[in-house]
């Protein structure tokens, strides 16, 4: 299927004009973030998930970022993250039905017991940034993905990750390839990154987009996109949308924000264009 019947089927009548249901109906996404200070890159993913459509967004805040999030987006709710202890007792909520961690996390030792918690769970996963990091430096956690879970690494992190496909993709290697590669031996989807960005799934699945020729969206390579990239996905697999679906809608819109958009572009401009691209399609 190809990405337009996916966002036609996903974005019809029949889900994101649902007429009887409520917010709890369209998903409840966790979004964690970092701490005092970090929190733009956070609130960038949750604004992402909730403009895609994600029923509720929850942020999830140490105590101490707690008051520099607190009036930034007035639709999210807020939830106080101190530590794993305290995630798993929120994710008791069983609404909550994908996580977000990454983007301005941090990499210390609270943000690796978190990422280890949220594995554990076996909820759906979003993974992006320093927790991808975090993934590349401990070895038990990498072992715990899972196919719920989608990587979502531009260049750098992928080679954190995957030194040896970064090494092949510098001999030549198509990206396509080290990607399906990559998700083979995570178990888990991921999407690689750049001008030509690949999903790949731990079932062989790949698909790519490329954002060049008529279709080169430059005005992306801004601080912020990524995040915004994973809250995007995260969205989606709040509604419910299976890994492969969320992770290639995503990647599609994201580039038709910017391509809608255009010159002068920065990140947080990209959820502000999906209404008008996402109402174009119906
Ligand atoms: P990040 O580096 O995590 O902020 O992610 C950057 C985002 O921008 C990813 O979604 C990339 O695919 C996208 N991106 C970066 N550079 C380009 C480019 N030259 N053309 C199109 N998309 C790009
Ligand atoms: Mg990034």
């Amino acid at each position: 299927m190809d990405v337009r019947s996916i966002a036609r089927e996903h974005l019809d009548l029949a889900v994101l004009r649902k007429r009887q249901g409520h917010k709890y109906d369209h998903g409840h996404a966790l979004v964690l973030s970092g701490g005092a200070g970090r929190s733009g890159a956070a609130l960038l993913a949750a604004r992402g998930a909730l403009r895609i459509g994600a029923g509720a967004v929850t942020l999830g805040v140490p105590p101490a970022a707690q008051l520099e999030v607190a009036t930034q987006i007035r639709a999210l709710m807020l939830a106080r993250v101190a530590d794993a202890a305290a995630l798993e007792a929120i994710l008791e909520d069983e609404r909550i039905n994908i996580l977000c961690l990454g983007p301005g996390f941090g990499l210390g030792e609270r943000q690796g017991a978190l990422l280890a918690s949220a594995l554990r769970s076996g909820r759906g996963l979003v993974i992006d940034a320093d927790a991808l990091t975090l993934l590349a430096r401990d070895a038990a956690l990498f072992g715990w993905l899972h196919p719920g879970c989608v990587l979502t690494p531009h260049g750098g992190e992928f080679a954190r990750l995957f030194p040896d496909l970064a090494t092949a993709l510098e001999a030549g290697m198509g990206r396509a390839e080290a990607a399906g590669k990559a998700a083979a031996r995570a178990g888990a989807w991921v999407i690689l990154k750049g001008s030509e960005t690949c999903v790949a799934g731990p079932d062989g699945a790949i698909a790519r987009h490329r954002a060049t020729g008529e279709r080169a969206a430059p005005w992306l390579a801004t601080a912020g996109a990524g995040d915004v990239l994973a809250g995007f996905v995260t969205g989606l697999r709040a509604r419910g949308l299976a890994p492969r679906q969320a992770a290639e809608l995503a990647v599609w819109l994201h580039v038709e924000c910017a391509l809608d958009f255009g010159a002068g572009l920065i990140a947080e401009d990209l959820p502000e264009r999906l209404p008008r691209v996402m109402n174009r399609l119906g």
